[in-house]
């Protein structure tokens, strides 16, 4: 069964991307936060999304149009009966996800699927709090959802072949290419990113290069659009020294403990862009 309605949770930077491009590759959708004003919050950002697409002459008023008439908000879970899937896009936060998870799963039909944009909680786990491990999957998106078109499609240990099948399936018709990867922590990107972030910091502690030259390095020898430590200021720093000591945790490998000056800058606060200071001063 061809998967045409689409629930989300979470009207948020994710939530109101994933509905974006859900409604604009012809998928209904209905997404659900906890207040009228994040629902209308993230409807007014796909709004500006859609404008923005307009003006660039990559869509017509008419799509925008028809794109919108796609996404119903809404606050209330039972909103979500008429999905055949459903993406868990809510706070990054493990018991708030068991919590919304287990609502799911007791209301949706046992032949729904649940799939999670979570960055950083195991599949495995979370699917293990539903009865219907075989059906869910973790479904991981890149910020801005619209324009970036790598989706992860991680599997618990649980998910069946033909829930991957149907959601690599739903993946393409959003015009995405995704890749599959075993649970894991980090996934493939983040598990390969954030360590090369952190590396950044000791080369930039050991006094090996200014942050400058660092960048310039890694943008010209690498091909990267952006240098490892501008993209931590863009990540938030005190985000990217979470992750590693969740790798530190999790693999038990003293390869990922995080390095000394990124811990000082976050306990000074300089936290990358949002706060205007964290590599770079902004
Ligand atoms: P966000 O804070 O922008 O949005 C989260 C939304 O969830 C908020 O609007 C909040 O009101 C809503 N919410 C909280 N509890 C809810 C509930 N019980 N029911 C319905 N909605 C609820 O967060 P985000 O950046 O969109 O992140 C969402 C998820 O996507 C997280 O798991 C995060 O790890 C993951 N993710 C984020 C990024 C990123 O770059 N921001 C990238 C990939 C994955």
């Amino acid at each position: 069964m061809t998967i045409s309605t689409v629930g989300i949770i979470g009207a948020g930077t994710m939530g109101n991307g994933i509905a974006q491009a859900c409604a604009v590759s012809g998928i209904n959708v209905v997404m659900v936060d906890i207040s009228d004003a994040a629902v209308e919050k993230g409807l007014a950002t796909i709004t500006g999304s859609l404008d923005r697409l307009i003006k660039k002459e990559k869509i017509t008023e008419a799509d925008k149009a028809a794109a919108l008439a796609r996404i119903k908000g809404s606050t209330r879970y039972e909103d979500l009966k008429p999905a055949q899937m459903v993406i868990e896009a809510a706070t990054e936060n493990h018991e708030l996800k068991v919590k919304i998870l287990k609502q799911l799963d007791d209301m949706l039909d046992s032949d729904v699927i649940i799939a999670t944009n979570t960055s950083s909680i195991s599949i495995t786990q979370l699917a293990a709090v539903t009865k219907r491990a075989d059906k869910f999957i973790g479904m991981h998106f890149f910020n801005p959802v619209p324009m970036m078109t790598l989706v992860e499609l991680i599997l618990g240990l649980q998910t069946a072949d033909t829930t991957h099948a149907r959601v690599k399936d739903l993946a393409e018709r959003l015009g995405k290419t995704p890749i599959t990867v075993k649970n894991a922590p980090g996934f493939v990107v983040n598990r390969i990113l954030i360590p090369m972030i952190n590396e950044a910091f000791f080369v930039l502690a050991e006094g090996l290069a200014t942050p400058e030259d660092i960048d310039a390095g890694m943008k010209l020898g690498c091909n990267h659009p952006i240098g490892p430590l501008a993209l931590a200021d863009m990540v938030g720093l005190d985000v990217c020294l979470a992750v590693m000591e969740v790798y530190l945790t999790e693999f038990g490998d003293s390869k990922y403990r995080p390095c000394p000056l990124l811990r000082e800058m976050v306990a000074a606060g300089r936290l990358g862009r949002k706060t205007g200071r964290g590599v770079y001063t902004y």
